[in-house]
């Protein structure tokens, strides 16, 4: 029997992916990156890294590459809701364009050493002697290939996974779906530095200028308004105008793209010699635009990991990331859930706006929450 041709192989080079390959690049690893389209591409999402994803690539050693890519400070978030309206300030956070952002990711994984291949689709099959099996898929060429570990952050979309594996994706009832377009030009009253977050009863809209100037939307709405409104668009302008922002014209135009159900969870995130990552292992709607910063976290919190299973792999390893998965990130979800209980609700919603449109410092603890993590309490194995 041959060993297996890689040491890792990671599926999926988006922020998760494309990290992990990175880091365990660094350690020498004879790491294969698979993608399935071509970079760069633009993606739905609202394109603004937090406080916990910014200090992830600072752990990783790659601080300065957002603001290098010339990231937009983010300085305000501006809430919208039925007519009322707040302003507040945001401690730390950038927004950058996810074409550039994770197509800068992956080159950084490559000058690692990590080998790309893009245009690639991967599906993660039966273990192996001293590995697991990958097939890949490159239009009409199929072929297979193994790696002592495996990484799944192929993100919401097509799992990647073999049906034999023991692994299930329950999407929560109800769960949202997100669209998004983005817009070039100098649309309406849309300041840069600022998020403007316009909620309504069927989902909420997010707005932000990105390092092109391009305006960034990403939304979440209840499949079936996005039915009944007539498309993205249009249930997008409702949103817009109920709470009282400046009219979108262009968005009519534009090429909008939907994601699958967002709330999931894939339990257990890990078989022998595979661990999920990012998006991949469990996610929850995105109104505090976090899981740019979990998949980061993430990608750092499997590498020790991923280093102990190449010698031997255990089931302690398995049952290992289950523990730091939860700890790390099942724990911010929370708040998440928290908050998406809490914007189904208009009556709720409508209060909360209210008190902190009147006491701005009762945001504090949200934003301690989603700024708060020092490289100490994220307790990761220190970079040797
Ligand atoms: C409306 C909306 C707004 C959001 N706003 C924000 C925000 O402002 N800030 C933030 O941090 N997060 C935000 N998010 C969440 C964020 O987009 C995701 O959490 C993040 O992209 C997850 O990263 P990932 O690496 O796990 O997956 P992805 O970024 O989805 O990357 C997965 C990659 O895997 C590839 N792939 C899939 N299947 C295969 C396969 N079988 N073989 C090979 N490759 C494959 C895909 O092409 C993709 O490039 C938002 C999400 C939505 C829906």
């Amino acid at each position: 029997m041959n060993p297996p041709e890689w040491d890792v192989i990671v599926l999926g080079a988006g922020p998760a992916g494309a990290l992990a390959a990175q880091q365990l690049a660094r350690h020498r690893l004879r790491v294969l990156l698979v993608e399935k389209r071509t970079f760069p591409r633009w993606k739905v999402c609202g394109s603004c890294l937090s406080g916990v994803g910014l200090r992830a690539l600072e752990q990783a050693g790659l601080g300065g590459l957002v603001a290098g890519l010339g990231g937009v400070p983010l300085a305000r978030l501006r809430l919208g809701l039925g007519g009322q309206g707040a302003e507040l300030g945001l401690p730390m956070g950038l927004s950058i364009s996810r074409a550039r952002f994770d197509q800068a990711l992956c080159g950084a994984a490559q000058a690692a050493g990590a080998v790309l291949r893009m245009d690639t689709e991967a599906t993660v099959t039966a273990p192996c002697t001293g590995g697991r099996q990958v097939l890949l898929r490159s239009g009409d060429h199929h072929w297979s290939t193994s790696g002592r570990v495996v990484l799944l952050a192929t993100g919401l979309g097509s799992p990647g996974l073999d049906q034999s594996l023991p692994i299930r994706t329950r999407i929560r009832p109800g769960a949202r779906i997100g669209a998004g377009c983005r817009m070039a030009g100098d649309s309406g009253g849309y300041a840069a530095g600022t998020i403007h977050m316009a909620i309504g009863r069927h989902g909420y809209v997010g707005l932000v200028r990105n390092e092109t100037g391009d305006l960034n939307l990403a939304a979440a709405f209840d499949r079936a308004h996005v039915i009944a409104a007539g498309g993205p668009a249009a249930a997008s302008a409702g949103v817009l105008a109920d709470a009282g922002f400046d009219p979108l014209p262009e968005a009519e135009a534009a090429c909008w793209r939907a994601t699958p159900a967002l709330t999931r969870r894939c339990t257990p995130p890990s078989a022998e010699r595979l661990l999920l990552l990012g998006d991949a292992a469990g996610y929850v709607e995105p109104f505090t635009g976090e899981g740019m910063g979990w998949g980061l976290v993430g990608a750092l919190a499997a590498v020790p990991l991923v280093l102990r299973g190449q010698e031997d792999w255990s089931v302690a390893i398995e049952r290992e990331w289950s523990r730091r998965h939860a700890r790390l990130i099942g724990s911010r979800q929370r708040l998440c859930h928290g908050l998406a209980f809490a914007l189904r609700r208009p009556g709720l919603s409508r209060r909360l706006l209210a008190l902190v449109a009147r006491w701005p410092a009762l945001a504090a603890p949200l934003f301690h929450q989603l700024e708060g993590a020092t490289l100490e309490q994220l307790s990761l194995d220190p970079w040797p």
